[in-house]
């Protein structure tokens, strides 16, 4: 699971983990948005209960259709005043406020030795020596090192798959060593690529032959195309008197998780499908007193003791697939290994725009229905590729004439090669996906092994 450097910081994935609903595996259907999905939510379902048991989701049980409950761990614990606004949501809206569902070993879990529970000291960032939040350095390569049948090869860049024309068949992948510039090709019955959305596209828009000149699989010319990832940057915070005398032990390396409400049922809005938001409550830390200037005893008063209560949120907005938005290969520019790079050209459409609009003013009013003071909104949507859940770009669907890859991840034009990172979501939600990137590729992963005892991989 990715896991960034920038600027000398660390980034970590924030381990939210939502399943999607069934409606949202219906929505481009129903909406007449791009293509139908190849696959329902109750042919799913099951390989989340697979993937959660394994890696471990706390959560609480809320019954909601649109955002079904998974396997849970037992929760973390919602503060005074994000229960507060919980409370108010609810009889004032009907709307829910739930703690947010993490990636997070919150109890035992029983197959896994290499994993502790979570010890609330919010480091994750640094890298969890309990293994307690899922990892691949904590769950999936210790796993896949107890088979004894891993061999992990470190500074490996795919760059090309390999196929013969005579067999039709995908029979490996080229391989550039980073540091010593070194090629090597590696040979496979079955290929899986997961090298994330925008690095399985590469490498499939990067290996042409005869069969396939216009990219890897790309009979319909819709790889490379219908990027998406969910808008954000667009919420509200406010301030919140009273319970001055409430101190939390620990540090809760989670917030509380808004689930949609917009469009569900007859609603009808001037945008299709939804928002969820994301917010924490917390009390100020003593950083908030330097821009008061202040001087002396008062102050080293005054930063002793922690400040009023604040609560944020932001709402995640789910983007339509469109063909326009896309990316392609530039082979002029070339990166330092002399590989060709990516040119993303894409836009906000109009309907992001007016969902937007509710983000923040929601976010607004159930902060003042719930008595917070002080409120102000934001909006900076920024451009697609900040939220950071690219998918899309080689979408699943029934027909191989508007699709890339079949219902199992399959790519149509060539089935020994399985492609289960983003790139293979047909739409969005707006859920944060990863779950449900994990979901299909252990669904793929069980096909492809049945495919091969059956001989036709
Ligand atoms: C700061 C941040 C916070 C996030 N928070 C959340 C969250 O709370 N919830 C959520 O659901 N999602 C979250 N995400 C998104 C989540 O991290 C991704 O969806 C997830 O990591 C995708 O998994 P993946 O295995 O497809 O790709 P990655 O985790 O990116 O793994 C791909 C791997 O392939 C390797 N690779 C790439 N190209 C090649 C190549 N050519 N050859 C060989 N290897 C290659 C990469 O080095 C990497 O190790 C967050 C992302 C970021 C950056």
């Amino acid at each position: 699971m990715r896991g960034y450097h920038v600027g000398g910081r660390s980034i970590m994935w924030g381990r939210q983990s939502y399943r999607w609903s069934p409606m949202d595996f219906e929505a481009n259907a129903k909406d007449g948005i791009a293509i139908d999905w190849p696959v329902r939510y109750n042919e799913i379902a099951p390989w989340y209960d697979y993937v959660e048991t394994f890696a471990g989701i706390s959560g609480q049980v809320e019954n909601l259709p649109q955002l079904p409950d998974s396997k849970f761990l037992p929760p973390m614990e919602l503060n005074c005043v994000e229960k507060v606004l919980k409370d108010s949501m609810f009889e004032k809206f009907k709307r829910t406020l739930t703690i947010g569902r993490v990636a997070h070993v919150t109890s035992p879990i029983g197959d896994s030795p290499d994993r502790g529970t979570c010890q609330y000291r919010n480091l994750c960032i640094r890298g969890c020596p309990y293994g307690a939040y899922f990892s691949s350095n904590a769950s999936t390569l210790p796993a896949a090192e107890r088979t004894g049948n891993m061999t992990l090869r470190p500074n490996s860049i795919v760059y090309e798959l390999i196929y013969d024309d005579q067999k039709k068949k995908a029979t490996g992948v080229k391989v550039m060593d980073a540091e010593t510039g070194e090629q090597i090709e590696y040979y496979a019955r079955v290929i899986f690529l997961c090298a994330s959305t925008m690095g399985s596209t590469f490498i499939m828009m990067n290996s042409t032959s005869d069969r396939f000149p216009n990219g890897f699989g790309n009979d319909s010319g819709e790889l490379g195309c219908n990027i998406m990832d969910h808008h954000l940057g667009v919420g509200a915070s406010g301030q919140y008197d009273g319970f001055e005398d409430n101190y939390y032990y620990g540090r809760r390396p989670n917030g509380f998780y808004i689930p949609r409400y917009r469009n569900l049922g007859k609603e009808k809005r001037d945008y299709l499908r939804g928002f969820g938001y994301q917010g924490g409550g917390s009390r100020q830390s003593w950083s908030r007193m330097i821009a008061e200037m202040s001087i002396g005893a008062s102050l080293k008063e005054e930063v002793t003791q922690p400040g009023p209560w604040r609560l944020g949120m932001g709402g995640f907005g789910e983007v339509l697939p469109a063909h326009d938005n896309r990316v392609t290969l530039n082979t002029e520019k070339k990166d330092k290994h002399g590989l060709p790079t990516l040119t993303f050209d894409t836009e906000f459409k109009a309907n992001d725009y007016n969902m937007r609009k509710d983000m923040a003013s929601d976010a607004a009013e159930m902060l003042d229905a719930a008595g917070f003071k002080n409120i102000s909104t934001y909006d900076d949507p920024g451009g697609l590729g900040l939220g950071i859940h690219e998918m899309g770009t080689a979408r699943m669907g029934k027909d191989p004439k508007t699709s890339v890859l079949n219902k199992w991840n399959q790519v149509h034009a060539c089935k020994n090669v399985f492609v289960t990172d983003g790139s293979f979501m047909t739409s969005a939600a707006c859920q944060n996906p990863s779950l449900t990137y994990m979901a299909f590729t252990a669904r793929a992963v069980d096909y492809a092994v049945s495919e091969i005892k059956k001989q036709n991989l």
